[in-house]
């Protein structure tokens, strides 16, 4: 199985912190059934700088130092680049990584809400030939509270990672409630861990098949699965047609 999304990197965001945390994030991953694991650190404006160049050369060390612990997990290069104004330039510039060198980005949404630019830069970041991945868009409180824009994106080309401990429970009922309907509307592409540790944010990947196979099928499952090891191909991603959220009754009316 292939996990696209984690912070297993040593020492550069809130992630592992040390090389001792990357190895014990490594093990448990295998645990989990995974065998590739994109390391996605963040790229937050200021807060985390982490530029291509350097991440290419930590996920090299790491592969050195698995291999070395005979921990049967390859890592691969990306960025979780949280959305901001020049993520263009930066591209440009050669500062922001792709996910394995392929043409899916990863781009993070503020948690709060969903930014004015939000679709201009997407569509700007598509022009440049790459495909945008918002990531958990099921704990960002604007989709929360207006799915139908996150609809609109998806159906202008954006695709969608929705986090498995998201799925299994982890952040709470209405997180879980609303990972489920974003499966169901097919507005979702990815599950992946966005593991940070083995105990506070772990990886909950198994957790939360179990979960999928038991609301939507084997189907689900394999879909997901397949998805993220077309994109580690860099080929072209299964989709279905995104539709709205199915409401359920809630307080007898609506
Ligand atoms: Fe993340």
């Amino acid at each position: 199985m292939i996990d696209i999304h984690s912070h297993i990197l040593p020492g550069i965001d809130d992630g592992a912190q040390t090389v001792e945390d990357a190895i014990n994030m490594a093990k448990l991953a295998v645990e989990e059934g995974i065998t590739k694991i994109i390391a996605t650190p963040h790229h937050q404006n200021g807060k985390y700088t982490n530029k291509k160049v350097d991440i290419i050369e930590r996920v090299s060390k790491l592969n050195c130092t698995l291999q070395k612990e005979n921990i049967p997990l390859e890592v691969l290069p990306g960025q979780e680049t949280r959305i901001y104004g020049e993520i263009i330039e930066d591209l440009d510039k050669g500062d922001i990584l792709s996910l394995n060198n392929t043409n899916y980005l990863f781009i993070e949404l503020p948690s709060g809400h969903i930014p004015r630019y939000t679709e201009q830069l997407l569509f700007d970041i598509q022009l440049k030939g790459f495909t945008p991945i918002i990531v958990h868009p099921e704990r960002n409180s604007g989709v929360m509270e207006n799915p139908e824009k996150l609809l609109d994106l998806v159906k202008k080309g954006a695709l969608t990672q929705v986090t498995a401990g998201s799925i299994t429970g982890y952040f709470g009922k209405k997180i879980k409630k609303l990972s489920m309907q974003l499966i169901e509307a097919n507005l979702t592409h990815f599950i992946s861990s966005d593991a940070h540790n083995i105990t506070t944010r772990s990886f909950h990947i198994r957790e939360s098949i179990i979960e999928v196979n038991k609301e939507f099928g084997n189907q689900a499952v394999y879909y997901f699965q397949e998805n993220a090891e077309l994109l580690i191909n860099g080929q072209s991603i299964f989709k279905q047609e995104p539709s709205n959220l199915k409401r359920k009754k809630i307080f007898g009316f609506f």
